[in-house]
């Protein structure tokens, strides 16, 4: 396959509209393969280049007071050049092989 086109990861998203060059990591131009869980949050924090940490709140019920509570939790993905998330925006991420010690998804879509 020739290096400047974006691979069909097998999963239903939009491919990204800038190429990175370089980035192993890359879902769409690297040689990583997303396999397992899928998940939707929010990028709370960029500070350093391709990683990025996410957000996820999920409600869980409180069967004693019938309502709801919110929890938090936070994970370090990986951000592709070719997708380059800033800090707010909604993103899918995919799981994947282990990264580095912290990250083992990496985005896969901004919403
Ligand atoms: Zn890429």
């Amino acid at each position: 396959m020739e290096k400047t086109q974006a691979r069909n990861i097998g999963i239903d998203v939009k491919m990204p509209a800038t190429v990175c060059i370089g980035d192993r990591n890359c879902p769409f131009h690297g040689e990583r393969v997303v396999r397992g869980r899928s998940l939707v949050g929010k990028v709370v924090s960029v500070k350093t280049k391709r990683n990025a940490i996410m957000e996820i709140e999920r409600r869980v019920p409180l069967l004693k007071y019938e309502r709801f509570e919110k929890r938090r939790t936070r994970i370090m993905v990986h951000n592709p050049e070719c997708i380059n998330a800033k800090e707010g925006d909604v993103v899918k991420v995919m799981e994947t092989r282990k990264i580095s010690k912290m990250k083992t998804f990496v985005i896969v879509e901004k919403q």
